[in-house]
C-alpha cells in the first residue's frame, strides 16, 4: 500500500515559493488556496495531500505527526522551539531579516550605552529575549500578534523586533533599522517519526526538493 503524505503549508508567500520545488519533486498542487476554502487541498498525486495552516501552526502540526512535513520560517521555528522536528534542508525561500528598529531620531547607542531599561513590542519574544540578553540590555518586552510598528508611534514602546525585508514599511511609519539580529528564511521541517516511518515514499522528496533549492539558490541574482 502507498504511504499517505501530507504537507503542511501556509497560505501567501510560503505556499507560491514552496511551488516550484514540489513541482521539482513531480507534486502538484491542484487547488489554489486562495481561491479554495478548502483546509486539505489535493495534489496530483493521489497519495500526498497539503494542508493550509496559520503560518504560526506549521511546527505545530508537524511536530504532533498530523503532517508528516512543512515548510517554516526560520523565526516561527525559533518561537515554537523546534521539538520532535528534524530539519534538513534550508529551502532559501521567504527571505527576509529580523531586525530591531526605532523611531527617527531615537539615540538607541547612547540609550543602550547608559544601560536604560527599553521598552520593546514583538511578535517575537524568545528571539528577542536572547538578542538582548546577549548584549547584556535589558528590556521590557511586550508581545503583539501584528503591526509591531504602531507600538514606537502610539508611546507603547522604544523599539520594535520585526522581520524586514525591504523595509518599505518602517520608512512609511518613520522608523529606522538599528540592529541586524539574524537572516530569516524558511526551512522544511519533518516530523520525527514520519522521517524513520515513511522513509521509503518521503526520501526522494526531500532530496527533489533538496536539489530544487539548491539549483534556484545558485542561479538566483545577487541581491
Ligand atoms: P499570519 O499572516 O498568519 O499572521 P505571518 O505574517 O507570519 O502569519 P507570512 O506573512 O506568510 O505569515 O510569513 C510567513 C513567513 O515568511 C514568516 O514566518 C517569515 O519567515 C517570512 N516572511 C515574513 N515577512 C516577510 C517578508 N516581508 N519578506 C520575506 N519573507 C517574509
Ligand atoms: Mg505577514
Amino acid at each position: 500500500m502507498t504511504q499517505q503524505l501530507t504537507l503542511a503549508l501556509s497560505k501567501g508567500r510560503i505556499f507560491e515559493e514552496t511551488l516550484p520545488l514540489l513541482k521539482a519533486a513531480g507534486i502538484e498542487v491542484t487547488e489554489d488556496p486562495e481561491r479554495s476554502r478548502k483546509l486539505i487541498l489535493p495534489t496530483n498525486d493521489p497519495a500526498v495531500r497539503v494542508v493550509i495552516v496559520r503560518a504560526s501552526d506549521v511546527p505545530t502540526y508537524v511536530q504532533y505527526g498530523a503532517a508528516d512535513f512543512g515548510v517554516a520560517g526560520k523565526d516561527v521555528l525559533l518561537e515554537h522551539g523546534g521539538e520532535g522536528l528534524y530539519q534538513p534542508i534550508d529551502l532559501n525561500i521567504a527571505k527576509c531579516r529580523l531586525s530591531v528598529a526605532v523611531p527617527a531620531g531615537f539615540d538607541y547607542a547612547s540609550a543602550v550605552r547608559q544601560g536604560a531599561r527599553l521598552r520593546v513590542v514583538t511578535k517575537y519574544v524568545n528571539c528577542a529575549r536572547n538578542h538582548f540578553a546577549a548584549k547584556g540590555v535589558h528590556v521590557d518586552l511586550i508581545k503583539l500578534y501584528g503591526s509591531m510598528e504602531l507600538g514606537p508611534l502610539v508611546g507603547l514602546s522604544d523599539a520594535i523586533v520585526d522581520l524586514v525585508s525591504t523595509g518599505s514599511t518602517l520608512r512609511a511609519n518613520n522608523l529606522v533599522e538599528v540592529e541586524h539580529i539574524m537572516d530569516i528564511s524558511s526551512r522544511l521541517v519533518v516530523n520525527q517519526a514520519a522521517l524513520k516511518l515513511k522513509r521509503e515514499r518521503l526520501q526522494p522528496i526531500l532530496a527533489a526538493i533538496e536539489a530544487a533549492s539548491q539549483a534556484k539558490e545558485t542561479t538566483a541574482q545577487p541581491s
